[in-house]
C-alpha cells in the first residue's frame, strides 16, 4: 500500500460496533436482531450506546432514556454492565497487541495502531477483524490511513464491519464532502459557529483562510486547517503506567444509611477488582470517597496488607462515615500499587483527582 510514497507512515483505527449493545446481544441470544438500548432502566440516565436496530429509529448516544422510550417504545432497555465490557475489551487489545507494539486505547471501544512497519497493513486490519469474531465475537470497523485523523475518518465511513482504506491521493476527495463535524476536534459547539458562517461541509471549510480559522479556534485553530486537508502529525500517545483505579457512581437519590450505602461501594470495588487484575497490579491502599448531598466531599484511606480480604477493609471503611446528613456519590479506589521490581513502597497518592485515567463511570 502507499507504493511510491517514501517513509509514508500507516496508521490503523479500530473500533468496535456498538460495543456495550453489541456485548449484551451477544451474552444474551435472545436480544440479537432487536432494539438494544444499554443505559439504566429509569428515566433518569441516558443512553449510552444503542444496537443498530435501535438506532433505525432515531435513538443515539447521550439522549435522554425518556426520549429513547418515546422514539422507540419496543427498545430493550438494558443496564449497563461495565465490568463485563472491560472484559470484553481487554480480549480485543490482547489480540491487537500483538501486531504493534505502539497502540493507543481511547475509552473501551477504539485504538490507534501505527503498523507502519507493515509493507502492506491492508492484511493485517484483515486478519484482525476476522480474529476480533471468531475469537471475541465481536464485529469491529477498521479504517487505515497515512496519519490518526485519516485513520478514523475511514473506520467511520462504512460501519459496522466496515474496512475502509483512505490512500493519499484519495484523501481530498473523501474530505471534501464530509460534514464538518466529522473532523477530530470539531465537537457540537464549533459545528454551530461555523453553521452561522454556512459551513457545513469540509470543501466550505477550506474556503477560510488560515487566519481566520485560528481566529475562531486558537491554537487549535492549526491543526483543523491541517486536518481538513489530510495533514496531521500526531504520534500514536502509549497509555500512562496506572497508578491507582477507581469507581464512582452518583446515586439516583439521597442516601441516609451506611447499610444502603454498602451493596453500593460493593458492586464498585468488584468492577475496581477486575480492572486490578486486568492491570495485573496488587493494591495496598484503598479509599473510600463519599459527596454529601450539600456537594461537601470526603475520603478515607485504610492499608490492605497484600492478601487480606477486601470486604473487610470496605466494610470498616462505610462504617467510618457519618450518612445522617445523606449522600449522593460514592467511590471506592485503590492505589500505592506492590512494586514487582523494588518490593513495596509506600508513596501516598491523592486518588480521586486521577479518575480520569481511567474514564469516569460515574452512571448518571
Ligand atoms: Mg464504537
Amino acid at each position: 500500500m502507499f507504493g511510491g510514497v517514501p517513509r509514508m507512515k500507516k496508521f490503523l483505527h479500530l473500533d468496535l460496533d456498538a460495543f456495550f449493545a453489541s456485548v449484551e446481544q451477544l451474552d444474551r441470544p435472545e436480544l440479537r436482531g432487536k432494539p438494544v438500548i444499554v443505559g439504566g432502566s429509569d428515566n433518569r440516565g441516558v443512553v449510552s450506546t444503542c444496537s443498530y436496530e435501535a438506532r433505525a429509529f432515531g435513538v443515539r448516544s447521550a439522549m435522554p432514556i425518556a426520549l429513547a422510550r418515546k422514539k422507540c417504545p419496543q427498545g430493550i432497555f438494558v443496564p449497563v454492565r461495565y465490568s463485563r465490557y472491560q472484559e470484553k475489551s481487554a480480549e480485543v487489545r490482547a489480540i491487537y497487541k500483538a501486531y504493534s507494539p505502539l497502540y493507543e486505547t481511547m475509552g473501551l471501544d477504539e485504538a490507534y495502531l501505527d503498523v507502519s512497519h507493515y509493507d502492506d497493513a491492508v492484511p493485517v486490519g484483515k486478519e484482525l477483524k476476522r480474529r476480533i469474531r471468531q475469537e471475541v465475537g465481536l464485529t469491529c470497523s477498521i479504517g487505515l490511513s497515512y496519519n490518526k485523523s485519516l485513520a478514523k475518518i475511514a473506520s467511520d465511513l462504512k460501519k459496522p464491519d466496515g474496512f475502509v482504506i483512505i490512500r493519499p491521493h484519495e484523501a481530498l476527495d473523501v474530505l471534501r464532502p464530509l460534514p464538518i463535524g466529522a473532523i477530530h476536534g470539531i465537537g457540537k459547539k464549533s459545528q454551530e459557529l461555523l453553521e452561522k458562517r454556512a459551513i457545513y461541509t469540509v470543501e466550505d471549510f477550506w474556503q477560510l483562510s488560515l487566519d481566520e480559522v485560528v481566529q475562531m479556534f486558537g491554537k487549535l485553530g492549526y491543526s483543523l486547517y491541517n486536518r481538513t486537508r489530510g495533514i496531521d502529525e500526531r504520534e500514536i500517545v502509549m497509555d500512562r503506567p496506572v497508578k491507582s483505579i477507581s469507581r464512582e457512581t452518583t446515586l439516583p437519590f439521597d442516601v441516609y444509611q451506611s447499610d444502603a450505602v454498602l451493596p453500593i461501594a460493593r458492586e464498585l470495588m468488584n468492577e475496581v477488582i477486575t480492572d486490578m487484575k486486568e492491570e495485573q497490579v496488587i493494591a495496598q491502599t484503598m479509599t473510600l470517597k463519599i459527596k454529601y448531598a450539600d456537594f461537601t466531599q470526603r475520603s478515607k484511606q485504610q492499608r490492605v496488607a497484600p492478601g487480606a480480604d477486601w470486604s473487610t477493609v470496605l466494610e470498616e471503611l462505610v462504617d467510618a462515615f457519618d450518612y445522617s446528613s445523606g449522600i449522593r456519590l460514592v467511590g471506592v479506589g485503590v492505589s500505592n500499587f506492590l512494586d514487582k521490581n523494588h518490593g513495596p513502597h509506600y508513596e501516598q497518592l491523592t486518588i480521586f483527582p486521577l479518575l480520569r485515567d481511567k474514564g469516569s463511570t460515574a452512571l448518571e
